[in-house]
């Protein structure tokens, strides 16, 4: 029987490299996505086992062309890339913030689904998961950062990419239903990363929003599809 085969975008630190850890824990082989090689390699010798580098900018068509080529066959494509440089309000947010995080939050997404999209038919149980958020939620969040909160209308430009994700999500999943291909989305809570660093006293431990990660991408046949579930699997509001 084949291997299963797992790629985790941005891998090399924070919630993708605990992800490709406990992926590999699973016994898949895991490719660690990272834009830096040298970081990504450190990355996947401190996961060891079956997890090796992949060299992967998701904003980089040229990239994400090179990388799907040293893939056979995906079994679960984990899209957790992911920035949030502006704390902004609408009203103080430029197009050029807009673009910047939609580049890797949303376009990104859609760009690396796309190109792996052949190799994950290959798989006779293709799972999507796509690591979202629940600020990206319209109606519901339990952040306690003022910027983030539910009501405030801070950090537009993180949020609303994830809101658009949200959405991608479920078009992705009515798209490929037939197929067999489960996409979910998922808010991993706040974690204390470089993402979020003023997470370091309220956030939870990264490796306990993995964990819900790992659960959407062995969800069984009959699972869910189409969904938003926090990292401890109880539904999100869209
Ligand atoms: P980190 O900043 O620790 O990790 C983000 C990862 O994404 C890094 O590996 C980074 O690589 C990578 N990345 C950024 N841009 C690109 C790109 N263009 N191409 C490839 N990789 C890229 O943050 P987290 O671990 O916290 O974030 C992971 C995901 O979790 C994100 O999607 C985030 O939105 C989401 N999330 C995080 C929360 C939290 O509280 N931490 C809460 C809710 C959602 P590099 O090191 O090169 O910058």
């Amino acid at each position: 029987m084949n291997e299963r085969t797992a790629l985790v975008t941005g891998a090399n630190k924070g919630i993708g490299q605990h992800i490709a850890r406990l992926l590999a824990a699973e016994g898949f082989r895991v490719y660690v996505g990272s834009r830096d090689a040298r970081r990504g390699r450190r990355a996947a010798e401190e996961i060891g086992g079956a997890a090796r580098l992949l060299v992967l900018d998701v904003t980089d068509p040229d990239s994400i062309a090179a990388a799907a080529e040293q893939v056979d066959r995906l079994d679960v494509l984990v899209n957790n890339a992911g920035i949030s440089p502006s704390l902004a309000p609408p009203t103080e947010t430029g197009t050029d913030d807009l673009r910047r995080t939609y580049e890797t939050n949303v376009f990104g997404v859609v760009a690396v689904t796309n190109s792996f999209l052949p190799l994950l038919r290959r798989s006779p149980h293709p799972r999507i998961v796509n690591v979202s958020s629940g600020t990206g939620s319209l109606t519901w969040s339990t952040n306690p950062n003022p910027q983030f909160a539910s009501g405030s209308g801070g950090a537009a430009a993180y949020r609303s990419s994830k809101a658009a994700l949200n959405a991608l999500t479920v078009l992705y999943a009515q798209t490929l239903a037939e197929e067999g291909f489960k996409v979910n989305a998922l808010a991993p809570g706040l974690r204390a990363t470089d993402l979020n660093p003023r997470a370091a006293s309220a956030g939870g431990d990264p490796a306990e929003a993995a964990a819900g990660a790992v659960r959407l991408a062995l969800l069984p046949d009959d699972g869910p599809t189409g969904a938003f579930f926090s990292w401890d699997g109880t539904p999100v509001p869209w």
